[in-house]
């Protein structure tokens, strides 16, 4: 049986990366089981539907725990899957609270969707939710921990070794041997690629040489600004909205990764003494457990920072910092006076209590929301980021005022020079296929000019459900 990869997500989007390998032997490795995310009525449907037999599969192997990579992982599990779950330990720890607050999510959506069906009279499918809490509890025991640059055989003759990304904490590039009587192949699985310039986490690393390669290609047409100039960007937005407006400045973001970037300049600033005296609400339980995870494996940062660490224990908090876990103090942030800046999920705004934050600040011209992170098609992340003069939210058409600001230099995704640097490591002859994931149609057109400009041949853009003999 000849090795082959079949698309199962992120294949011309930008969510639910999961690349089924079929091995020479009749095994089934699994590359990611993210959830497809912002695609409307459809999400639910992609993410109902695998496209293969979660039972036949022998093993996953996880990039690292973003949702759009990891989140569908308690649904393999309700639909059957008990093989191993390889992950590195910070991975690990990070799905733990991503996908606990998943599982919740879809618990809460199905209430609500039954309820609402229900006082229409319409017949509501007895579906149930994606996942449970349960599934994502049987799901943890699965994990198998391996750390970076260790190899290690996770199926008969197939070897893994994570390779630092310098994504997320813990996120890796995937480098497999698969040992066959055709002889060896070599394939790299990007995962997602982070910056050579991240203030929090080294580099990208280089990898192996490779026959196969799968790579992401979220900015694969496009340069990210200079991030050395970000720290004096926030601080002019801190003091033009917060100090000078008297207004609030409303930041969405990730829970995982952009908070804590976010909190880490804050920090510096603060420590500077350059951050005027305003107050920091990081309204996201997930938040501060994600936080709590970044000072654990504070070892994985760059070395500047673990040099810092010794002059300030905590990075991510400083006096004039609240930490909020109760709803209850969440919503009297609504009705607060005077400036402050509010940290909340989720990132591309359409879960989370960013939700109450933007429908209440939105309508008042002091406020501005700071758009720190990628927001894909369909999301209303990117509605609000075209500016539209009213937005809907809570069935209402609720005025935009606020302004709308973006710093993309916070961005955790490789642009397109970064790409470039990440796969520079290889000899381009010796790559006999590029396979392009998780990228818009023109950012893939970009990159594979790119790429084939390198040397780089019989690049793919691969279809959802498409499948390559490799
Ligand atoms: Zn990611």
């Amino acid at each position: 049986m000849p090795l082959s990869i079949t698309f199962h997500g992120a294949a011309r989007m930008v969510t639910g990366s999961k690349h089924l390998l079929d091995l020479p032997d009749g095994k089934r490795l699994l590359l990611d089981c993210g959830m497809f995310q912002g695609e409307g009525p459809a999400s639910d449907a992609l993410n109902r539907r695998f496209g293969f037999d979660p039972k036949s599969i022998d093993a996953l192997v996880l990039s690292h725990a973003h949702i759009d990579h990891s989140g569908l992982i308690p649904r393999l599990v309700a639909e059957g899957y008990r093989g191993p779950i390889y992950a590195t330990p910070a991975t690990r720890d990070l799905c733990e609270i991503l996908l606990a607050d998943s599982a919740f999510i879809q618990e809460n959506d199905f209430r609500y969707d039954a309820k609402r069906a229900k006082k229409q009279g319409k017949a509501m499918e007895e579906v149930g939710p994606l996942y449970t809490t349960g599934d994502v509890d049987t799901a943890m025991e699965l994990f198998r921990l391996v750390p970076y640059d260790k190899p290690v055989e996770v199926l008969p003759g197939v070897t893994l070794t994570y390779i630092d990304a310098g994504h997320i904490l813990g996120s890796a590039s995937v480098h497999l041997t698969v040992a066959s009587r055709e002889g060896v192949r070599r394939i790299t699985f990007s995962g997602d690629v982070g910056r050579y310039v991240d203030r929090l986490l080294p580099d990208p690393k280089p990898f192996p040489q490779a026959d196969v390669i799968i790579c992401e290609s979220t900015y694969g047409d496009r340069d990210h600004k200079e991030a050395s100039a970000s720290a004096q960007e926030l601080l002019g937005h801190v003091q033009r909205v917060c100090v000078e407006q008297q207004g609030r400045l409303i930041i969405p973001a990730f829970s995982v990764g952009r908070t804590q970037e976010i909190l880490y300049q804050l920090n510096h600033l603060f420590n500077e003494g350059r951050l005027p005296r305003v107050p920091v609400f990081v309204d996201s339980p997930l938040s501060i457990n994600a936080t709590g995870i970044y000072r654990k494996f504070s070892n994985l940062l760059q070395a500047d920072i673990r040099e810092e660490l010794e002059k300030d224990p905590d990075l991510f908090g400083f006096p004039g910092v609240e930490f909020i876990r109760e709803a209850s103090r969440s919503k009297e942030l609504n009705t607060r006076k005077g400036g402050s800046i509010t940290i909340a999920a989720s990132g591309m705004m359409d879960a989370g209590r960013i939700r109450h934050h933007l429908f209440h600040g939105l309508r008042d011209a002091r406020n501005a929301v700071l758009v720190v992170g990628f927001c894909g098609p369909g999301t209303f992340g990117e509605r609000l980021l075209q500016r539209p003069e009213t937005i809907h939210m809570y069935g209402e058409e609720v005025p935009v005022k606020a302004a709308i600001l973006t710093m993309e230099s916070y961005s955790a995704h490789a642009d397109r020079n970064e790409l470039l640097r990440w796969i520079s490591c290889q000899d381009p002859s010796l790559v006999k296929q590029v396979f392009l994931v998780h990228g818009a149609d023109h950012a893939m057109e970009g990159l594979r000019g790119l790429y084939a400009e390198k040397g780089f041949r019989k690049i793919e853009l691969p279809r959802q459900g498409q499948r390559f003999e490799v």
